[in-house]
């Protein structure tokens, strides 16, 4: 027998009605290149949605057909992803920062009909243009005063295309398990792989995000998403904060300016800000240096990358911020577990809480988390038996968009791999030690390059860490620390390499110390290891 409760679909439109009726006035401010400082409102946003909607009933585009943006963090960005979905197309948020050779993949892959882009990045798409087939029309997101030169065809002014648009628009009814958005993953390895996203998974994962323990978000809330809105639509906070009415901060091209960052959040009442951990750091550093403090924050989530301890710690001594760390994967829409304290453990002392703080969180519900070994067995979340990680729920891709059954990224019984190594211990809390192609093995056993790294963070004299595995004739594989020094700091090698005495067991400690001036960061602002491997490839360890 059903149940007799009414089979509405979970649409991206209803989160644009509901975000009209109940928060019309609730404020959207953005840097953009055309305004330092841009006030708007969630009425006003979704209002231009529809007139966007109405403009793009005109191109001739069918339902599922994807149109693209390469843009930052701003209101006509949020405006796109509510009218693109909305009216039954898909939304491909781009990463700008990938090689071009990536970007001519991804538009040709996805068959991109139309891009709206940041006048930024107009010269970039010039160079690409040849070499993209699929592309009808591009529009540039500005107004008349500001818009770029280009001998581009087709191109438009964003507000002149939405202008004489009306601001009526009847959302259409769509099955809740149609597309809605696509992203690309970032393809270390390989081409990037499409992830589909449907209305339904994008809704179920921002009612998730939502909860207290997740991101704890409210209609009282301020919160500026220094993740971008291409890198896993922003972890959902654009859906998640119109479903509640949060106000919205968006910092345009300034994501990586700590000045702007900070003045943004001291202007606008931030109390939750949200990025991964090299933002952070930019942000720390101003701080620091400017003597500031971030009086009004109350929490900040970081994900995307390990969160290192001093990090943690920096936020909560000297600003009075609780850090969540949270973990996930664009896969995942992205987000699989966040970390926040279990009952009973505000009780614990400051050091046992950044023990756990340096996890990467709890499973939150609808997202099924395992730890298998070599051989297909699972693992007991004991705290130290470690494996590949493997997830399940209804925000988790089934496959990559065009490579379905070819992908081989899921087990026979419907468990997707992430390709991360991890520990889960008694109470749930997901420890990543690595990812699988990073993990250094050692005499066959298993070193964590990430634990070695958050370690080597909270010395005084380092800017930024990461550990490789390099070849070694006796042990298989040691780890070789890559520091850059801050500023004016000029630690020795053996100094660094005993500050790991008595945090990490003995036989983990490097075998070396290189330094450089900067790591090699992937378009996400990870530390890309696979580069660094290759600069160090021929690198051997002192006798
Ligand atoms: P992406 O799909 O580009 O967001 O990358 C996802 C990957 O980032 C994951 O599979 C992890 O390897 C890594 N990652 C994300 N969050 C964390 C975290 N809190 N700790 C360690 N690694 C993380």
């Amino acid at each position: 027998m059903n149940g007799l409760m009414m089979d509405r679909p979970l649409l991206i439109s209803s989160i644009a009605r509901h975000a009209d009726r109940f928060h019309h006035e609730r404020e959207i401010v953005s840097v953009t290149v055309d305004d330092p400082l841009h006030r708007t409102s969630w009425g006003t946003v979704i209002g231009r949605a529809r007139q966007l909607a109405n403009a793009l009933g005109r191109l001739g585009l069918k339902q599922g057909d994807r149109v693209a943006t390469l843009a930052w963090n701003d209101h006509r960005h949020l405006e796109i992803y509510y009218a693109v979905s909305g009216a039954g197309f898909v939304c491909h948020t781009i990463n700008p920062r990938l090689f071009p050779e990536q970007l001519i993949f991804i538009l040709n892959h996805a068959e991109d009909r139309w891009l709206f882009i940041d006048p930024l990045f107009m010269p970039l798409l010039e160079k690409l243009a040849a070499q993209v087939t699929g592309l009808e029309g591009v529009v540039v997101l500005t107004d008349e005063a500001h818009m770029p030169a280009t001998n581009l065809e087709n191109v438009h002014c964003y507000e002149s295309f939405i202008a004489a648009e009306k601001s009526d628009y009847e959302w259409p009814d769509l099955d809740e398990n149609a597309a809605s958005a696509l992203c690309y993953t970032s393809g270390t390895t390989g081409d990037p792989k499409g992830v589909l996203y449907s209305h339904r998974s994008t809704l179920l994962h921002a009612y998730a995000v939502l909860a207290p323990d997740v991101m704890g978000l409210s209609c009282r809330d301020s919160v500026l998403p220094v993740v971008p809105l291409f890198h896993v639509n922003a972890w959902g906070v654009p859906y998640a904060a119109a479903m509640c009415g949060a106000k919205l901060v968006l910092p345009g091209p300034k994501m990586a300016d700590g000045e702007v960052l900070y003045r943004l959040m001291d202007s606008e009442d931030v109390n939750l800000a949200l990025g991964v951990p090299t933002v952070w750091l930019a942000l720390l550093q101003y701080t620091e240096k400017a003597g500031k403090r971030l009086d009004k924050l109350e929490r900040t989530i970081i994900g995307g990358a390990a969160v290192p301890r001093m990090m943690i710690e920096a936020f909560r001594d000297r600003h009075g911020v609780e850090v969540r760390q949270g973990w996930g994967m664009t896969e995942m829409s992205p987000v699989g577990t966040v970390n926040t304290l279990k009952a009973g453990m505000e009780l614990l002392s400051p050091e046992e809480k950044l023990d756990i703080g340096v996890k990467a969180g709890r499973g939150l519900f609808g997202c099924e988390l395992r730890v298998m070994d070599d051989e297909g067995r699972e693992l007991p979340w004991d705290g130290k038996s470690y494996g590949a990680l493997q997830v399940r729920g209804p925000w988790v891709c089934s496959d990559y968009f065009k490579l379905e059954g070819n992908s081989e990224s899921h087990t026979a019984d419907g468990w997707f791999g992430t390709g991360d190594v991890a520990i889960i211990d008694a109470e749930g809390f997901v420890t990543i030690t690595d990812r699988t192609k990073d993990v250094i093995k050692s005499g066959g056993e298993w070193i964590s390059s990430i634990e070695l790294e958050n370690v080597i963070m909270s010395h005084p004299s380092v800017a930024s860490a990461a550990v490789i595995g390099i070849a070694h004739e006796k042990w298989g594989e040691r780890p070789l620390l890559v520091v850059v020094r801050k500023e004016n700091a000029n630690p020795g090698k053996q100094e660094l390499l005993e500050f790991f005495n008595d945090k990490v067991v003995s036989w983990w400690i490097p075998n070396d110390v290189a330094f450089i001036d900067e790591l090699p960061l992937t378009a996400t602002g990870k530390i890309k290891k696979l580069d660094l491997r290759k600069q160090f490839a021929d690198y051997r360890f002192p006798d």
